[in-house]
């Protein structure tokens, strides 16, 4: 077996070589470095498999969470408030990271960039044309989109806009100069 550097562990699983940060941390193992056998993907993989085919896991998770919302009132409807806080940006950064991977661009946003674009949302206007966001249900002509200045730039922070619908679809590819322009011409 060839020598491994003294940061890097084999995951039995994935047989990857990975550096030990991707492993959980275990002080009771007998095993040189302090963390688990598997990886931490290969660990996710394994508790979601056995949750998608446990129902007595499903229903025990399920109970101890109920028992936990039922004894902390409390501190459930402020986990709440601050899920719902954060949710909008979240939702559009998840069909930003599936519309990127379709698109083959850049995809680098972190949770607390996240966090930021949702600041940016609920200040509640489209950054470019300064319309009201409409925060409810569905898709409108105002709810709030994340649009790429630079469209093969991807989704990195830096290269967002938070505008409406309308204005994201009307400078598709074209940009907000292209559409300054149109619009000027319309209304003048
Ligand atoms: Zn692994």
């Amino acid at each position: 077996m060839p020598q491994q550097a003294d940061d890097t562990k084999r995951c039995p699983g994935c047989k990857r070589v990975l550096s030990l940060e991707h492993f959980g941390t275990d002080r009771t193992t007998r095993r040189k470095h302090k963390v688990t056998a598997h990886c931490r993907d290969c660990r996710r993989e394994r508790t979601k498999a056995r949750y998608a085919s446990s129902p007595e896991m499903r229903e025990r998770i399920a109970r101890t969470s109920r028992e936990w919302r039922a004894t902390n009132p409390e501190r459930n409807a402020a986990n709440y408030a601050a899920r719902r806080i954060h949710r909008r940006a979240k939702i559009l950064a998840a069909s930003a990271r599936v519309r990127a991977r379709r698109l083959g661009v850049p995809f680098s946003l972190s949770d607390r960039e996240i966090g930021l674009l949702q600041s940016r949302i609920e200040r509640g206007t489209c950054e470019i044309t300064g319309a009201a966001f409409d925060l409810g249900p569905g898709r409108r002509f105002n709810s709030p989109s994340l649009h790429r200045k630079n469209p093969a730039t991807g989704y990195q922070y830096g290269n967002i806009q938070v505008v409406c619908t309308l204005a994201n679809a009307a400078m598709g590819d074209w940009g907000e100069q292209t559409f300054r322009e149109v619009a000027e011409a319309w209304l003048t």
